[in-house]
């Protein structure tokens, strides 16, 4: 193995690579080109994710210089994953991930670090000339980003391009699952992350095949469904399944009065009213709903109290350091 340097780099780029035996000379040598002008201390962290072509013989005749490394995955865990797992291992203050087939373009990183020093804690990339198929990936793309801009009321213009740049402290507390690297900068946002943007170059793929087709849509919304829900209601789930429970209690009081109503002045029996049934439906909801709220409320607090989680984030703190946690 080859060996581990001692300071820590300025910058940690990040990539992950799955099936990409092509791509990868070429991408080492953009990113030379572009990292070593610049002049500041990096690491490049390649990520394989379980790749079953050549991919990491050439990763480890890349690594012989240690300013590269390596991590491999035992098998395929996502691209999420492996952008975790580079985080996870990166040592920089700065964290740049790209992708690995060379569509985004490692000039633009010193670029969004640049943007970085005008006080911003990341800087996201948007691909506006993007080089993809218009039909299945750029229109469904731009759908999907103007609803997380809703969702999330953080309005990045494009949230899959892999290409950000950020301050690794942002990320700390942050644990990433499912598809969820797209949303890296509404999770920055709820850490209280000043966050920008700016255009980045992309280009067309030249090696290999894109990973991903449509749908990986549904993934993206059932994830943004949980983003939502974690960015308001994380620390508060009793507050949004109780407004759902009293939607439900409202509705089933609201039918069983109108059963009686229609029992007692119009003499109608309760067992011909339709409505009777659907009141009890709705109070039984609202009543579920209320006990689920609860329990997700004492999962939150295991979820926090058991690992020493915050439920806040510290910007900087003056002449105080920070509580030791269990
Ligand atoms: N990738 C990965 N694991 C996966 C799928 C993709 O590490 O399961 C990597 C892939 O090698 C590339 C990046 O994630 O570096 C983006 O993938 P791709 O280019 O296929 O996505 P697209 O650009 O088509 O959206
Ligand atoms: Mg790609």
């Amino acid at each position: 193995m080859s060996a581990v340097s001692q300071d820590p780099p300025f910058l940690s780029v990040v990539v992950p690579v799955y099936n990409e035996e092509e791509s990868l000379a070429p991408m080492h040598a953009a990113l030379l080109a572009a990292l070593e002008p610049w002049g500041k201390p990096f690491e490049v962290i390649y990520v394989d994710d379980g790749s079953r072509d050549g991919s990491f013989e050439v990763l480890r005749q890349l690594c012989s210089d240690p300013r590269f490394k390596a991590v491999r995955f035992r098998r395929n865990f996502g691209q999420t994953a492996a952008m975790a797992a580079g985080f996870e291992h990166a040592r920089g203050e700065v964290i740049c991930p790209i992708d690995a087939d060379l569509q985004n373009d490692p000039t633009d990183i010193p670029k969004l670090v640049a943007k970085l020093d005008e006080g911003f804690d990341l800087v996201a990339g948007i691909r506006e000339k993007r080089q993809d198929k218009a039909l299945t990936v750029v229109i469904p793309s731009r759908i999907a980003n103007k609803i997380i801009a809703r969702v999330t009321g953080v309005a990045l213009k494009d949230n899959g391009c892999t290409l950000k740049a950020f301050r690794a402290e942002v990320l700390h507390d942050v644990r990433l699952y499912g598809e969820a690297h797209r949303f890296i900068a509404a999770f920055a946002a709820m850490a209280g992350a000043r966050i920008t943007q700016m255009p980045v170059q992309h280009h067309a793929r030249r090696w290999g095949q894109s990973k991903y087709n449509l749908s990986k849509t549904f993934r993206v919304v059932l994830d943004l469904i949980t983003v939502r829900f974690l960015l308001a209601y994380a620390t508060k789930p009793t507050y949004f399944f109780g407004r759902f429970a009293f939607g439900c209690f409202g509705l089933g009081s609201a039918s069983l009065l109108w059963t009686l109503f229609n029992k007692f002045a119009m003499g109608i029996f309760v067992k011909d009213q339709p409505l009777f049934l659907v009141g009890i439906f709705f109070l039984l909801s609202g009543l579920h709903l209320l006990l689920f709220g609860l329990l997700a409320e004492l999962n939150m607090r295991t979820y926090y109290e058991s690992q020493g989680k915050p439920t806040y984030f510290v910007r900087e703190r003056l002449n105080v350091v920070a509580p030791a946690r269990v």
